[in-house]
C-alpha cells in the first residue's frame, strides 16, 4: 500500500504519482520539493519483516466462503456446463480479483471484528452466488448471512471500493448478496434483517428514524423478545434521566419526497425491500 504525504491511500503507479506531486508547489517555501511517499506494509495482517507480511488470515478467510462452484447437486446431460455469454459476463467483475489483498488491508470492519470474513471473500462469495453452474445459492446465503461474520459484518465504509486496482468494487458485491438474502428473509428471522427492513419502514414512515421505535422492533422483535426488551432497559432510564429520551416523534417535513425516492428504488430493484 502506497500513501501519499497527504496520508490518502493510493492505488497509482509511483512514478506518475512523485511527477503529479512535484507539480505542487510547496507552501512554506514556495518552491518545488520532493515529495513523501511512503511504503507501508498491507494492514489487517501480522508484518513478518519490512513489507512481508502473513497472509494466511487472508486465505482462510477466503476459504471460508467455499469459493468453488458445487455441480454436486446437478445430473450432468453433457460433458460441458454450459454457460450463454450473457451469463458468464455476470462473472466478469469479480473474476477480475488478483487477490492482492488492499481491500483487506484497509477493512475498517476486519480491523475491529477477527470474525469478519473480509471483502475480498465477499465478493468472490457474490461470484458463487451469479454462478449460474452453482447448485448451492441457498445454502450459500445462509452462510454469508451468519451473524456479523458475513455480509452484516460490513459497515459501508466504502474503502475496499477506492482502493482495489481492478474495479471489482468488493462492497457493491457485499451489497448484492445482502440484497438476495432480504428477498428471501422475514424481519422475524434474525435481528440484522430487522435492522435492515425497519430501518428503511421508520424512514418511509416518517422521513428519518423514530428511534424508539428503532430499539423496541429491531432489538425487542415487536415486543416479543423479552430478553431483547430487557436489554434497553438501562440505556432507555439513562436516556430518560438525561433528557434525550423523545417523548413524541415529528416527521420530517420531506417525509413524502423521502418515500417517493424509498419506492422508486423499490421498484427498479423489484424486490419491495
Ligand atoms: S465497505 Fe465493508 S468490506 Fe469494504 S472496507 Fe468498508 S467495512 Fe470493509
Ligand atoms: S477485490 Fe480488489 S483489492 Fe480486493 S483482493 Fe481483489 S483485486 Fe485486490
Amino acid at each position: 500500500m502506497i500513501a501519499s504525504s497527504s496520508g490518502s491511500e493510493l492505488k497509482e503507479n509511483v512514478g506518475s504519482e512523485i511527477a503529479r506531486l512535484q507539480q505542487i508547489p510547496s507552501p512554506k517555501a514556495q518552491v518545488n520539493t520532493i515529495p513523501e511517499i511512503t511504503v507501508a506494509p498491507l494492514g489487517n495482517m501480522p508484518v513478518i519483516k519490512d513489507l512481508v507480511v502473513n497472509m494466511d488470515n487472508f486465505w482462510n478467510n477466503l476459504e471460508a466462503v467455499t469459493p468453488y462452484v458445487s455441480t454436486a447437486a446437478r445430473q450432468v446431460p453433457e460433458r460441458e456446463f454450459l454457460q450463454s455469454p450473457e451469463e458468464r459476463s455476470r462473472l466478469d467483475q469479480t473474476g477480475n480479483c488478483i487477490m492482492c489483498g488492499a481491500c483487506y488491508s484497509e477493512c475498517n470492519a476486519r480491523e475491529v471484528n477477527p470474525e469478519f470474513v473480509g471483502p475480498h471473500a465477499l465478493a468472490k462469495a457474490y461470484r458463487m452466488v451469479a454462478d449460474s453452474r452453482d447448485r448451492t445459492t441457498e445454502s450459500r446465503l445462509e452462510s454469508y448471512n451468519e451473524d456479523t461474520k458475513g455480509v452484516w459484518g460490513c459497515t459501508r465504509c466504502l474503502y475496499c471500493d477506492s482502493v482495489c486496482p481492478m474495479e471489482v468494487a468488493p462492497l457493491e458485491q457485499i451489497t448484492k448478496i445482502k440484497q438476495e438474502i432480504l428477498t428471501r428473509k422475514q424481519a422475524s428471522d434474525s435481528r440484522t434483517i430487522r435492522h435492515r427492513k425497519v430501518l428503511i419502514d421508520l424512514v418511509k414512515a416518517g422521513g428519518w428514524i423514530d428511534e424508539r421505535q428503532f430499539g423496541l422492533q429491531v432489538v425487542g422483535n415487536y415486543f416479543q423478545d423479552l430478553k431483547g426488551l430487557l436489554s434497553l432497559a438501562p440505556l432507555g432510564l439513562r436516556m430518560l434521566c438525561r433528557g434525550k429520551f423523545p417523548l413524541s416523534f415529528e416527521s420530517s417535513q420531506g417525509t413524502q419526497q423521502v418515500r417517493s425516492l424509498i419506492e422508486s428504488v423499490q421498484k427498479v430493484e423489484g424486490n419491495g425491500e
